[in-house]
């Protein structure tokens, strides 16, 4: 098999302008692109995952590289990479704080999965204070959030918090 699968696993609650940045990076270094988005009920998301998936859809561009399908996913997240034909997990990287964290998980999946490679891509400068977390607390204290998510996702924030 030649072909390049990549999987991009996340929460995207609510997709940002980062994701989105990683997205267009991750899909010029690969043959098709796996976005999973992990049902993490116990999290209690904001968003259900027919929501986050449906944002992802509606402001993934067609064009500009490898093509990108958007899945659902819960358990192991190598089984569901092997399950997916992929070798290649991406993972973004902002600031030494998420160094930790995605150390250890990378470390973990070698272990359970020799074959398959955690790849980490660092988003535009502009991106790399923005995170799905501080842009929820920001959209929920009445701020303006419309320069770091797509403006659909800007509005869905605005109906869900202040309904
Ligand atoms: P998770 O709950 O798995 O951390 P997220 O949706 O918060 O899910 O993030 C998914 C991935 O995208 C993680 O690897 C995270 O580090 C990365 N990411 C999120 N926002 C940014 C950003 N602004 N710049 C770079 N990477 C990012």
């Amino acid at each position: 098999m030649t072909e390049k699968t990549a999987v991009y696993p996340g929460s995207f609650d609510p997709l940002t302008n980062g994701h989105l940045d990683i997205i267009a990076r991750a899909r010029r270094l690969c043959d098709r692109l796996i976005l999973a988005v992990l049902v993490n009920d116990e999290k209690k998301p904001l968003f259900t995952v027919e929501e986050r998936i449906a944002m992802i859809c509606d402001n993934v561009a067609s064009d500009g590289g490898a093509p990108v399908e958007v899945l659902e996913f819960s358990g192991l997240l190598v089984d569901f990479t092997q399950r997916v034909g992929a070798r290649m997990i991406v993972r973004g990287l902002r600031a030494v704080s998420d160094f930790e964290y995605e150390f250890q998980m990378a470390l973990m999946n070698r272990r359970l999965a020799p074959a398959v490679e955690t790849v980490f891509l660092m988003a535009k400068e502009e991106y790399s204070y923005v995170s799905s977390r501080l842009v929820k607390e920001v959209a929920r204290l009445g701020g303006d959030v419309t320069s770091l998510t797509p403006p659909a996702v800007a509005d869905a924030l605005a109906r869900r918090l202040h309904r």
